[in-house]
């Protein structure tokens, strides 16, 4: 229950009731209405359960946000939308009343509305092109664009009103999927939308990828993502859970004697980077992927009911400043942590986080040592971790990302008293169907790499996603999947 939401409803109200008559409003008048806030579970209340923390606007808040658009002819931000949805549609079909015909503009471009409305770095994408957001000079209060998404997306699930997408005829053709996150999921539909037959290959024991192992509840409610493949059922694509392609059978095999016109390679980048430091391997060091997995995959926080354990500290350190770490320090919170402190080693401008993840991390309490990295992580004499030696940096000369780099500040060592460290610092590609694939080519980092129609160096196999982007975001991930799909549909046409 949302802690705030009687108050906002009312206001929100009380804005729609003095703006009166909505058709004739101006540009002037639309730029003088304030962003609506998000009801949400207060930070006390939040921290003691698993529960989502932003709870979506009511009809009366999505109304009133929706009339802050501008309607600009040239679209910016649909410009800065990765599959170009057309928002300025969408919103006015919000603001005129018109939530049906709202979802499916939004249902044109993208697949997985709930979830990106929720997810997306809006504020880097949509968001930060948004005309309001420049008059302002804060893309934070630009339309909420992400929200708007969420609420039609959601109000269209809750009522049961989403109907699985009509399947052309049976075209006798069969295609494999490897792997069930964002990019497989949209490379499904899309290719059984055509008539083929498609089979998806999951190697976890439930689908969704990182929307199901990574990206804990309170940001992303696993129902959401359940829906989600429950639909691709509905269109009749199997799934195969506990099967991992290139261990269980080889690719090549499924497309030589199981029969497989095509396969898609979705296999997501979920191999954890470490420091490499002193101390990785004591006891109560994690990569933030398997502290995660525990908690979000195995429900490891249900103690009664979960057969996961998942490590009791006190005080966690946990290292990086991405969407993981936040989603690590978050959950070590919720699982009962006194103190945790997220070390990272720029500032927090140049923390690669989503801002609403780094804002309500603060709010929860977790602490933020920037300018900092850890340099050895100490253990007592049964080898169980007791503390850090963290080095002081500071900003240096811009790096090739842009980012101002850190450097080291001599002599500034101290030591952080921390009982667990959860190392967030990035993943590579899964490395497993390049490996066992000799006729796929991977990068130097292990990407697969894929031509301009996503066709990877062997003949109808197309890849996207993370394992071709290196670790990137749900949207471009689904974008990939879709534009895969065109080409692998135009291939079995031929
Ligand atoms: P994945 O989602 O990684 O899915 C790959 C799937 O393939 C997995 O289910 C895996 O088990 C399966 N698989 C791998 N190998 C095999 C095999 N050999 N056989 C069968 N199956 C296999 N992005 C955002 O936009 N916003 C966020 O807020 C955000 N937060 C994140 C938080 C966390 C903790 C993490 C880890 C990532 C986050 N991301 C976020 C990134 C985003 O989730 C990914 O970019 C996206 O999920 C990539 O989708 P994908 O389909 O390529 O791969
Ligand atoms: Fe914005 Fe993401 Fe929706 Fe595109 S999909 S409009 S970037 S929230
Ligand atoms: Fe509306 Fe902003 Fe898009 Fe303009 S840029 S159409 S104000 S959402």
């Amino acid at each position: 229950m949302a802690d705030n939401l009687a108050d906002l409803e009312e206001a929100a109200r009380a804005g729609l009731a003095a703006l009166g008559d909505v058709s004739s409003l101006k540009a002037p008048q639309r730029t003088k209405i304030a962003q609506r806030p998000m009801p949400s579970q207060s930070a006390g209340a939040r921290i003691r359960n698993m529960g989502e923390v932003a709870l979506g606007y009511t009809e009366s808040m999505a109304r009133l946000e929706a009339q802050r658009c501008l309607q600009c002819p040239a679209k910016p931000c649909t410009t800065g939308c990765p599959v170009k949805i057309d928002i300025p549609r969408f919103v006015k079909a919000i603001a005129e009343g018109d939530d049906a015909r709202a979802i499916a503009v939004i249902k044109e471009e993208s697949l997985l509305p709930s979830v990106c409305g929720r997810v997306c770095p809006q504020e880097r994408q949509c968001m930060k092109e948004c005309t309001v957001g420049k008059i302002a000079k804060d893309p934070m209060k630009s339309v909420a664009i992400g929200r708007l998404e969420r609420y039609v997306a959601d109000k269209e699930r809750e009522s049961g009103a989403a109907r699985p997408p009509q399947v052309a005829p049976p075209t006798g053709k069969r295609v494999a999927v490897v792997g069930s996150g964002p990019a497989s999921l949209a490379f499904a539909a899309d290719v059984r939308r055509a008539g083929h037959e498609v089979v998806v290959f999951e190697a976890l024991h439930k689908c969704g990828g990182v929307l199901s192992y990574g990206i804990p509840e309170f940001r992303l409610p696993k129902a959401i993502v359940e829906k989600e493949v429950d639909g691709l059922r509905a269109m009749g694509v199997e799934i195969r859970t506990n099967f991992v392609v290139g261990r269980s059978r080889p690719l090549a095999k499924l497309l030589g004697e199981d029969g497989f016109d095509a396969a898609f390679v979705g296999s997501g980048a979920g191999l954890p980077r470490f420091m490499d430091i002193p101390g990785e391997n004591l006891v109560g060091v994690f990569s933030a992927n398997e502290y995660l997995t525990r908690s979000n995959l195995m429900k490891a926080f249900d103690e009664k009911r979960a057969s996961t354990p998942y490590y009791h500290a006190k005080r966690v350190a946990v290292l990086g400043g991405g969407n993981v770490a936040m989603d690590a320090a978050r959950t070590a919170l919720r699982l009962g942590a006194e103190k945790v402190m997220l070390v990272y080693r720029r500032t927090e401008a140049e923390m690669p986080a989503r801002a609403e993840e780094v804002e309500h991390a603060k709010e929860e309490g977790v602490e933020f040592h920037v300018l900092c990295n850890p340099v050895k992580i100490v253990g007592d004499e049964n080898d169980v971790v007791t503390g850090m030696e963290v080095l002081r940096y500071e900003l240096g000369e811009p790096d090739a990302s842009g980012r101002r780099s850190p450097v080291p500040v001599p002599g500034s060592e101290f030591t952080l008293e921390t009982d667990c460290v959860i190392v967030a610092i990035g993943n590579s590609s899964n490395p497993l169907v390049p490996q066992t694939t000799p006729d796929i080519e991977p990068d130097k980092k292990g990407r697969i790499v894929v031509d301009e129609n996503h066709e990877t160096t062997m003949r109808n196999v197309f890849a996207g996603g993370d394992i071709v982007l290196g670790a990137a975001t749900v949207i471009l991930a689904m974008g990939e999947g879709r534009a895969a799909a065109r080409a692998c549909n135009a291939r079995l046409a031929e």
